[in-house]
């Protein structure tokens, strides 16, 4: 062994102490060392510690519990019919379905099973599957609680419980439901809760359900990830159109996800480049869950070079290779750019994003500069400034501020339709939002 190799030897994922099969998986899918968040929350969780995480997706965070997990569970004999052994709980079915990805993945050289139940897709191959029993559930929480009513499954031998994406689960409503099933889990399991950001309905829901959890954060979502090259053009809304299907012809572009804040933009987008002769396709809420995968596997096998989404339909989706993020509409939520821009730049490897300005998002895009904590290279000067859009920010704070919600029957500050079924709880309304809302922010029905 080199002695540079024996200076950094706690980096490997051998060190790490995962049991063999999970080694092999990983060298197969080319994975040299464990990232930050890998590296912390893979010892606590092997130690059966709890763990509350603040990770982004892009930092690692579903192999950091998804390898812990199949270590536990391997070896154990077969789980008993209706019951599954682990159970992780996503906001969105293509989440889930992502995570359930990667699990097939680092236990294939195991003989764990795993199965995915969403909302969106019929329930009865999803019954028989769960009539067998499985050692590693996906869910979205809706569907989950219908096939719980159902008796299709109890929880009850449930030995490690992981809530991901709890702050998008915060902004879909579904924290009561998420309360409802950890009630019905076994009190002496594990529990891991991940987060993007950490506000504090989420403290509180660890503080409930968390048995002294160790406390694990990388990368905070004011940051954006350092190796994306951002710029904005400021332009009128009528030149965007032309401006998109130059960018995306570019010839360094290899893939594209453009960010639209309706779903209704999101399919006129486009159609627009499919006019322009760029081969895309559209995810939003509105989609079946058929049409939703169907548009993936094409953006990911490359028959479509672009993916036009919405916020909420692209949040979590993991697909390498994503060279720019064109931001053809500012998000009204200021975080919702670090999340879009997160999806470049994966794993290690640079991007381009890039932001068309109107000159009435002006405001939206100050307000993301304040975010970040500095101004994003602009290639041309903006045609007006309004009033309203005019100081700069020279405020370094890292964490934006948050105020107490303002009551909200505001359209403006629905975002999506969760995965599973209409919004029955309360919902979380960010301060940027209703800064905007009655300002320069379009209607938004995403
Ligand atoms: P995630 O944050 O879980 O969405 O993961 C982001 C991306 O990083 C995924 O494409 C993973 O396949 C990849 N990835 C996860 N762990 C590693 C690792 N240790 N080394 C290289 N790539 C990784």
């Amino acid at each position: 062994m080199r002695l540079g190799a024996r200076k950094y030897r706690l980096t490997t994922f051998t060190d790490l102490g995962l049991s063999e099969p999970i080694l092999r998986a990983l060298e197969a899918q080319g994975y040299k060392n464990p990232t930050p968040i890998q590296a912390k929350v893979v010892p606590a969780m092997m130690a059966e510690r709890d763990v509350l995480g603040t990770a982004q997706t892009g930092t690692g965070k579903t192999a950091a519990f998804t390898l812990p997990i199949i270590h536990r569970l391997i070896g154990k004999g077969r789980p008993e019919p209706k019951t599954c052994r682990a159970l992780i709980l996503a906001p969105t079915r293509e989440l889930a379905a992502q995570i359930e990805e990667n699990v097939r993945a680092y236990a294939a050289n195991t003989r764990l099973s795993s199965a995915v139940v969403v909302g969106g897709v019929k329930a009865g191959p999803q019954e028989r599957r769960l009539a067998r029993g499985v050692d590693i559930l996906i869910a979205t929480p809706g569907r989950l609680e219908d096939h719980l009513r159902n008796r299709v499954l109890t929880l009850g031998a449930v030995e490690v419980a992981v809530l991901d994406e709890a702050d998008q689960m915060l902004d879909l409503g579904f924290i009561p439901a998420i309360r409802r099933l950890f009630r019905q889990l076994p009190a002496d399991r594990q529990t891991a809760l991940l987060s993007a950001t950490m506000p504090p309905e989420i403290r509180k829901l660890a503080a409930d359900f968390l048995a002294e959890p160790e406390e694990i954060a990388v990368a905070p979502v004011s940051r954006p990830v350092e190796a994306i090259d951002q710029s904005v053009r400021h332009m009128d809304a009528g030149a965007k159109r032309d401006a998109l299907a130059g960018i995306v012809s570019g010839s360094d572009v290899e893939r594209a996800i453009v960010f639209t804040r309706t779903k209704r933009g999101a399919d006129r987008v486009s159609k627009n480049l499919e006019t322009a002769g760029c081969a895309s396709v559209a995810i939003h809420g509105n989609k079946s869950q058929n049409q939703r995968q169907r548009a993936l596997d094409a953006f990911r096998d490359g028959s479509a070079k672009v993916l036009v989404a919405t916020d909420i339909a692209a949040r979590g989706i993991d697909i390498s290779g994503i060279s720019h993020v064109v931001n053809y509409e500012l998000p009204n939520v200021p975080e919702a750019y670090v999340h879009r821009i997160g999806r470049t730049a994966r794993a290690g490897r640079s991007g381009v994003a890039v932001t068309l300005c109107a000159p009435d998002e002006l405001k939206l895009l100050r307000d993301i500069e304040r975010l970040i904590g500095r101004r994003l290279a602009a290639e041309n000067a903006p045609a007006s400034t309004p009033e309203s859009a005019a100081p700069a920010p020279a405020d370094k704070r890292s964490r934006p501020r948050r105020r107490k919600p303002a009551a909200s029957s505001n359209p403006q500050h629905r975002r999506s339709a969760p995965a599973d079924r209409p919004r029955t709880g309360p919902r979380r309304t960010k301060t940027s939002t209703s800064r905007h809302a009655s300002t320069t922010a379009p209607q938004q029905t995403i």
